[in-house]
C-alpha cells in the first residue's frame, strides 16, 4: 500500500519512493550529551520510532543511522552563548569526557524503557572528526569557506538557494536578537571549524589542517550520514527547531560538498511537547535550558511507566503540538492499563476459540494500514484498534491476531503479556482440599463452612468439573 509522507522540504504529504528500490534510507539528528533528554525530546525520537516502524510494517529495508552529539557545542544555535558540554561539566564537577559517556548511557536506557528500537548505527561526533576535517576541506577546494580570526566559516551567499528547507527571508534581520559575530560576511554564515574558542578551558580538541581546534555543530550530521547512508538518502528527520538553522545548514554544506547533489529527499520534522506555564498562562516548549524540565525518570518516581507515556504521544499527530500533563497522561496510563486487560483476557479467550475471519481481519488491518500510512495518524490508528477491541463482528481469536499485528507500530509490547500467575498460599488450597472431600461426602454444611474460612483468608472457591479453583477475594482476616 502507497505511504505517504508530509516533506518540510515541499510543504506537501508526498509518495514515499525511496532511491533504491524496498531500501530507506534514516538518519535522526540524536541528542546532545550534556543532560538527561527531557520527555520533549523523548517525543520526537517516538515520532522517528513510529516512522521507522511504518517503513518496517511496510516491508521495506530500513538503514537507521543516529549521531550522538558529544562534542561541545553553544547552548544558541548560531554559534554564540555557552559551550553545553561544560556547562555540564562545571554543574556536576567531571569531566566533559565523562558527562558525555554518563548521559549517553542514561539516553539508551531511556530509548530502551521507550521501546524504541535502536539505530542500526550509533554514531559519536568525537569519533568522526577526520571524516568532518575531509568535509571541510572539500567545502575549501569548491570555494564555499572562508578564514576569519582562526575559524573557518561556511559562506551562504555562495549558495543560491540557502535556506530552501527554511524557506529564509534572506534579506530579512531574523538573527537581530542574538548576539552578532563581527567575522561573518553574512549574517545565515555559521563556523565549521573553531581553533579560537570563546572558552578558556575548552577540553575536547583536535589537530585539523586550520589548527588545534574542534568542529561546528552542523558538520557532523552530514560527514557522518554520508558515511553511513551515501552522498544521497532518503530521510532525515528532527524536531521543528532544527528547520531555521541545523538542517538547514546542513544541507547547505552538503550540497556544496557534492556539488549540489540533492541531498535529502524527505524531511520529516516533529512538533513540541508544550507544557503549561502557570505564571506566564501560556504554554511554552519543554527545554532543557530550563533546567526545571520532566525525564522518563521524573515520570517513573511519579508512577508511572515508559510506555505511559508512549501511549500518550500516540493521542496526538506528530505534527501538532502536544500538551503535557499529568492529568493527561493519567488517561493513557488507565487506558494502557485497560488495553492490556482486555489483550491477556483475549488471549486467554483465544485458546478455546478457533473461529477465524480472514476477511473481517483484514478490513481492520486495511485501515489501520491506511491510516499510519497517511503521515503517521496515530491518533486515528488508536481509534481502530479500540473499534477492533469493542466490534462484535471479530472473534477473540481475531482480534488477538490484530492487535499484534497493530503492535508491531505501537511497541506496547502486547505479545508479552501475560496473566499474573498468582501463588495460592498452602493453607487455602489445604481447606480448599478438605472442602473437595468433603463434598464427596456430601457434607453441603461443612463444604459451606470451608467455603467461609476460604473467603475470609481472601480467596475465592468454586467448584469445575475437575474439581475446584481459586480466585483472590478480599482479604478479611489474617
Ligand atoms: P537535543 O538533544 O537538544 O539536540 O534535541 C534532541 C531532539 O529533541 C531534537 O530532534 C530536537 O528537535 C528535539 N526537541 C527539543 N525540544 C523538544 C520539545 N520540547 N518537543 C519535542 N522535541 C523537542
Ligand atoms: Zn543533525
Amino acid at each position: 500500500m502507497a505511504l505517504f509522507l508530509y516533506n518540510t522540504l515541499s510543504r506537501k504529504k508526498e509518495l514515499f519512493q525511496p532511491l533504491h528500490k524496498s531500501h530507506a534510507g534514516l538518519y535522526t539528528c540524536g541528542p546532545t550529551v550534556y543532560h538527561y533528554a527531557h520527555i520533549g525530546n523523548l517525543r520526537s525520537y517516538i515520532f522517528e520510532d513510529v516512522l521507522k516502524r511504518t517503513l518496517l510494517f511496510n516491508k521495506f529495508k530500513v538503514k537507521h543511522v543516529m549521531n550522538i552529539t558529544d562534542v561541545g557545542h553553544l547552548t544558541s544555535d548560531a554559534d554564540t552563548g555557552e559551550d553545553k558540554m561544560l556547562r555540564g561539566a562545571r554543574r556536576e564537577n567531571k569531566t566533559v569526557w565523562e558527562i558525555a559517556k554518563f548521559y549517553t548511557d542514561a539516553f539508551m536506557q531511556d530509548i530502551q524503557k521507550l521501546n524504541i528500537l535502536p539505530p542500526d548505527i550509533v554514531c559519536n561526533a568525537t569519533e568522526h572528526i577526520s571524516e568532518q576535517i575531509a568535509l571541510i576541506q572539500r567545502l575549501e577546494k569548491n570555494g564555499f569557506t572562508y578564514n576569519a580570526c582562526g575559524n573557518v566559516y561556511f559562506d551562504t551567499s555562495k549558495l543560491d538557494d540557502y535556506g530552501k528547507l527554511a524557506r529564509l527571508d534572506l534579506g530579512a534581520q531574523t538573527q537581530a536578537r542574538v548576539e552578532k559575530d563581527s567575522n561573518k560576511k553574512n549574517q545565515h554564515d555559521f563556523v565549521l571549524w573553531f581553533t579560537k574558542s570563546k572558552f578558556q578551558d575548552q577540553e575536547m580538541k583536535w589537530p585539523s589542517p586550520w589548527g588545534l581546534g574542534y568542529p561546528g555543530w552542523h558538520i557532523e550530521c552530514s560527514a557522518m550520514s554520508m558515511r553511513y547512508l551515501g552522498e544521497q538518502f532518503d530521510i532525515h528527520c528532527g524536531g521543528i527547531d532544527h528547520i531555521a538553522v541545523h538542517h538547514t545548514n546542513e544541507i547547505a554544506q552538503s550540497e556544496a560538498a557534492t556539488g549540489k547533489k540533492p541531498w535529502v529527499r524527505y524531511w520529516l520534522h516533529g512538533e513540541f511537547l508544550v507544557i503549561q506555564v502557570v505564571e506566564k498562562s501560556s504554554a511554552e516548549r519543554m527545554a532543557k535550558s530550563g533546567e526545571n524540565f520532566i525525564t522518563i525518570r521524573t515520570l517513573e518516581t511519579q508512577g508511572y511507566d515508559a510506555l505511559d507515556y508512549r501511549y500518550f504521544c500516540f493521542s496526538t499527530h506528530y505534527r501538532m503540538p502536544l500538551m503535557f500533563s499529568y492529568e493527561a497522561l493519567e488517561g493513557a496510563a488507565v487506558a494502557r492499563k485497560r488495553l492490556a486487560e482486555k489483550v491477556i483476557e483475549l488471549k486467554e479467550n483465544c485458546k478455546k476459540d478457533v473461529k477465524v475471519h480472514t476477511e473481517r481481519q483484514e478490513k481492520y488491518l486495511l485501515q489501520f494500514t491506511e491510516q499510519i500510512n497517511d503521515d503517521l495518524n496515530m491518533p486515528q490508528a488508536l481509534a481502530t484498534m479500540w473499534g477492533v477491541l469493542k466490534t462484535e463482528e471479530l472473534s477473540a481469536k481475531d482480534k488477538y491476531t490484530l492487535l499484534l499485528k497493530f503492535d508491531k507500530i505501537w511497541g506496547f509490547n502486547l505479545g508479552l503479556l501475560q496473566k499474573e500467575k498468582v501463588k495460592i498460599p498452602n493453607d487455602v488450597k489445604k481447606l480448599a482440599e478438605e472442602r473437595l472431600r468433603v463434598r464427596e461426602q456430601k457434607d453441603w454444611k461443612k463444604s459451606d463452612e470451608l467455603r467461609e474460612r476460604i473467603r475470609k483468608l481472601g480467596w475465592i472457591v468454586g467448584d469445575t468439573k475437575e474439581g475446584y479453583e481459586l480466585k483472590r477475594g478480599e482479604l478479611l482476616e489474617k
